[in-house]
């Protein structure tokens, strides 16, 4: 079966010339439906680049990259922009909810965009409120919420149009060792089921939650390897999960 993500030879050049630099040198990757997969590097090694890329927010200088079977390295940015609608769920480190919406604004917001009608979109996004622990806090605006409950309304918005692919950029770099703990766990509920999840971090903490690991460097891939200790817990309760997983589908959280 044709992989979710599917990237080769990837190349990313800013500033082309005397002062290029090569931000992604090279970068071959597939990532299967139902992965729960962290992208680790230092600072500068390349993973906000790759990211920008998997996530169709940018377009590569050379290489290809096929999500779900389609080239997309060559679109416009409409084109991408559908493709991100439809597919992916981002967090990000900096939350990047809109101030002066309350939770339940920020959460629809996106809903918008893909078109759905109005009562559809508030029972969604309260929906997908109160599975990340924060019914209560619906009518808040960011400004009275803490850090590890905006990004709780930031997982809410990627996930509430139900989005195959979950890519988040160093979700808990801003957090406190216990929201740090929230919000893992709430990326893991999401992987269990059925999404495809990608973190990408600086942290090897974060990187030992999941199952498998891509190290970059230097704009290329140094490892990629799985985690034993969490893919073992899997190999013995999923075994009836494992369809579901397979075609990549939403099951309820
Ligand atoms: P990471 O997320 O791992 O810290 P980045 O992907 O942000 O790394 O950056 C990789 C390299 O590309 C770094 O050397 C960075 O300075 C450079 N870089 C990133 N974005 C740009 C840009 N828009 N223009 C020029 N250089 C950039
Ligand atoms: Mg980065």
């Amino acid at each position: 079966m044709e992989p979710l993500i599917r990237v080769h030879d990837l190349h990313k050049i800013y500033n082309p010339g005397e002062n290029e630099v090569r931000a992604l040198d090279g970068v071959s990757l597939e990532i299967q439906r139902g992965e729960f997969i962290a992208i680790v590097g230092h600072s500068g090694s390349g993973k906000s680049t790759l990211m920008n890329m998997l996530g169709c927010l940018d377009v590569p200088t050379a290489g290809s990259y096929f999500l779900d079977g389609q080239d997309v390295s060559h679109l416009s940015d409409n084109q991408l922009s559908d493709i991100r609608n439809q597919k992916i769920g981002f967090i990000f480190q900096g939350f990047n909810l809109i101030p002066n919406l309350d939770a339940l604004g920020n959460v629809e917001l996106p809903l918008i965009y893909r078109g759905m009608g109005r009562r559809q979109r508030r029972k969604a996004a309260a929906e997908a409120l109160e599975r990340v622990g924060l019914k209560k806090r619906m009518r808040h605006k960011p400004g009275e919420l803490s850090g590890g409950q905006q990004q709780r309304v930031a997982v809410a918005r990627a996930v509430a149009a139900q989005p195959p692919i979950i890519l988040a950029d160093e979700p808990t770099g801003n957090l406190d060792s216990h929201s740090t703990l929230d919000i893992m766990n709430i990326l893991k509920g999401l992987h269990q089921s059925g999404r495809t999840v990608i973190v990408i971090t600086h942290d090897d903490d974060i990187a030992r939650q999941a199952d498998r690991v891509v190290r970059i460097m230097d704009g290329h891939i140094e490892a990629d390897y799985l985690n034993r200790e969490n893919h073992a817990d899997k190999e013995r309760n999923t075994e009836s999960e494992r369809e579901d997983i397979s075609h990549g589908i939403k099951k309820e959280q």
